[in-house]
């Protein structure tokens, strides 16, 4: 499966749960959108790769910029009013500011939370990269993505074969790369006191667990897909969106936002 149809896949799983899911199905559709053009700029991109490779680098960035138009315009049209007027603002920059934000956000001087559409932009970069097998020259944080730095979007438990009990991974939001972690510890800040890292579930998603940290207030949300490994972790996320709102509520900040936003 090429990384085109892996957006393929995030999209028809999004438009599944927004017809199942009312409630969340305005976040639903612009994710199903949003997965659907970064599929196409996937596309656009592997075809610049086989042309000339890519370095990996914040170099590699002019090579890219012209794609982020259709973005700027979809998020302007379709996302909700805070990020369709920073992307309104974003598409009257000049190109030289165009390319610089991208290269602060690649270069980690800002993050999801403050860059949202940096980061819808160059994940579809970052993840033709991954995919190629290039190491993406960004900085590294313990607990951060191995292939690209960034922090995961999203944790799920699966079942292994050949083991008792399930396994937890992280999913990064940049890159898309799946690794394995250690099931107590804090992904933002490392820390392993049990007693310190409490977990949060509700009634309504009983697949699904918000993992925070008392030392650093950051957390991450987990999928549980020891009982129906259907789910695509960072498509499911957006329908237990109820649940951040309640995190954050209560003061903890997610770790890295997820397609809503949040
Ligand atoms: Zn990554
Ligand atoms: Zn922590």
């Amino acid at each position: 499966m090429n990384v085109s149809d892996q957006f393929e896949k995030r999209t028809a799983r999004a438009e599944l749960l927004a017809a199942s899911a009312p409630a969340v199905a305005e976040p639903l559709v612009f994710a199903a959108k949003l997965f659907r053009l970064q599929g196409r700029l996937a596309a656009a991109i592997s075809a610049r790769h086989a042309d000339a490779p890519f370095s990996g680098g914040a170099a590699d960035l002019p090579r890219i910029a012209d794609l982020l138009p259709p973005l700027l315009s979809f998020a302007a049209a379709d996302g909700p009013p805070e990020l369709a007027e920073a992307a309104e603002t974003r598409a009257s920059d000049d190109p030289t500011t165009a390319a610089t934000r991208l290269r602060v956000y690649w270069e980690g001087g800002r993050d999801a939370l403050e860059d949202y559409l940096s980061r819808a932009f160059l994940r579809p970069f970052a993840e033709v990269l991954a995919r190629a097998g290039i190491a993406a020259d960004r900085p590294r944080h313990e607990g951060h993505c191995p292939a690209c730095g960034s922090a995961p979007i999203v944790s799920f438990r699966k079942e292994l074969p050949d083991s008792n009990g399930a396994a937890r991974y992280l999913v990064c939001g940049l890159c898309g790369t799946e690794w394995a972690f250690n099931r107590i510890r804090c992904p933002s800040c490392q820390e392993e006191d049990p007693t310190k890292l409490p977990s949060f579930q509700s009634d309504v998603h009983k697949n699904v667990r918000i993992e925070a940290c008392e030392t650093c207030r950051r957390y991450v949300k987990s999928l549980d897909l020891t009982l129906d490994a259907r789910p695509l972790p960072e498509v499911d996320d957006l329908v237990s969106l109820a649940m951040d709102l309640w995190a954050i509520e209560e003061g903890w900040t997610r770790l890295e936002p997820g397609w809503a936003g949040i």
